[in-house]
């Protein structure tokens, strides 16, 4: 069977992030947008693993899901949380995110009570630890080798292992001897796996797409779809074991964001509303023309750096991906109106979501016969720009997204005059 799953999300415990993320609230968040398997976030806050310890139970599947039972489809939590590395190396300040998936609650106690020796684990569900990324990997595996560590967003300019502010140039830099415990790397919103694809370096890890949630509603925003047979006993090792070996058959594709619809894939200063492509930056030696300092470097200018492969190569064994611009976007742009949170897009959202049974089964599995018969012709043809990527993106630069673009002004216009929006 298809399972989706979205690996690393937040809680309500995590710096800016929704009070609504509690985990009865993701479950159903999981079951609108179609994520079969959740991360259950932020497992070394005492007070959120104390919350996970009351709520969930295994699920007999090598998974947690909550106790209280689910109204509808089961949606499964696989135990694991973000850590923030701050520390130096090689003459350096690294500032590093990474991902760790845990087996069991016993595991995720161990690995707490380790951690709490380092740093203090209640101040952020995400929290800043004074400990190199590769100690870190060696905590977490000689407790269990079978947890995995994950590079987060692995190019965001500030909190990434390929950052261009304080993160490596390879994966050998930063965990040395320990690189062949690091299986697979987050793309992130800023990169997609074509960007990645221009890495040699990197042919050996899997690209794994996330949504690093911070509300409910960006749950699923990226993903990762795997095939899973009915006779698996233990999801947790399954889905492991799926990247380690990087198992073309059982990994089928990830959902990706555009990449220029993230908040780093251009160069730029939000501050001076500076925004520029990689050419440009070299032309401006990396200069701000406004406020004569060094731009934020985006994801795109950082890849082309460490690239030794132009774009459009492709790895052995590559994992394929879709690119999916999000229902609501999709809606607000079909119908014309000003976002994606006035009143009629948010009723049309609702509508399609109890007609059509999640946002990923509508983006990605009913057929336009089905979808004319629960939503409107411009939103059929919406969906049907979006799965056949006919898009166009402003792209996201310093702290702001991207915007994307699925109908011309011209057409929007016409679809809100004759919708009498
Ligand atoms: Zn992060
Ligand atoms: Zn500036």
């Amino acid at each position: 069977m298809r399972y989706i799953a979205d690996l690393h999300i937040h809680s309500k415990y995590s710096r800016a992030c929704s009070p609504r993320l509690e985990l009865e609230n993701i479950a159903e968040g999981c079951r609108r947008k179609g994520i079969d398997i959740i991360s259950s976030a932020d497992f070394t806050h005492p007070k959120w693993f104390a919350g996970m310890r009351e709520k969930l139970v295994e699920a007999g599947n090598g998974l947690y899901k909550l106790k209280a039972g689910d109204k509808g489809s089961p949606v499964y939590f696989l135990l694991s949380t973000e850590i923030s590395c701050i520390y130096s190396k090689g003459g350096k300040v690294r500032r590093l995110h990474l991902v760790i998936f845990a087996p069991t609650m016993e595991v995720v106690e161990k690995i707490n009570n380790k951690l709490a020796t380092l740093g203090k684990l209640a101040s952020d569900g995400r929290p800043i630890l004074g400990l190199d990324a590769k100690e870190l990997l060696k905590i977490v595996l000689e407790i269990d080798q079978r947890c995995m560590v994950i590079p987060a967003h692995a190019w965001t300019p500030w909190f990434a292992v390929f950052g261009s502010k304080s993160g490596f140039d390879s994966l050998e830099e930063c965990f040395d001897e320990l690189t062949p415990h690091i299986y697979a790397i987050e793309t992130g919103l800023s990169s997609d796996p074509a960007m990645n694809w221009r890495l040699s370096k990197l042919d050996n890890v899997v690209l794994v797409s996330n949504s690093d949630a911070h509300s409910l509603e960006k749950i699923g925003r990226e993903a990762n779809v795997f095939e899973i047979d009915d006779s698996v006993s233990n999801f947790y090792d399954e889905i492991c074991r799926i990247l380690k070996e990087k198992d073309k058959n059982k990994f089928l594709y990830t959902i990706e964001f555009y990449p220029e619809e993230g908040m780093y894939h251009f160069d730029g200063h939000r501050a001076c509303k500076i925004k520029m492509s990689p050419e440009e930056t070299k032309k401006k030696k990396n200069i701000c023309p406004v406020c004569k300092r060094p731009m934020t470097i985006g994801v795109m200018n950082r890849v082309d750096e460490l690239a030794d492969r132009p774009l459009g190569a492709k790895p052995k064994n590559f994992i394929p991906y879709k690119s999916l611009v999000g229902l609501d976007n999709t809606i607000s742009e079909a119908l014309g109106v000003a976002g994606k949170k006035t009143k009629v897009a948010v009723r049309e959202y609702e509508n399609l979501i109890s007609k059509g049974g999640s946002e990923l089964r509508i983006l990605l599995d009913l057929s336009y016969n089905e979808l004319s018969k629960i939503t409107l012709p411009e939103i059929v043809e919406g969906i049907r720009r979006n799965r056949e990527g006919k898009v166009k993106i402003e792209p996201g630069y310093d702290g702001v997204y991207g915007t994307v673009r699925l109908f011309s002004e011209d057409e929007k216009k016409e679809n809100k005059q004759t919708k009498l929006l």
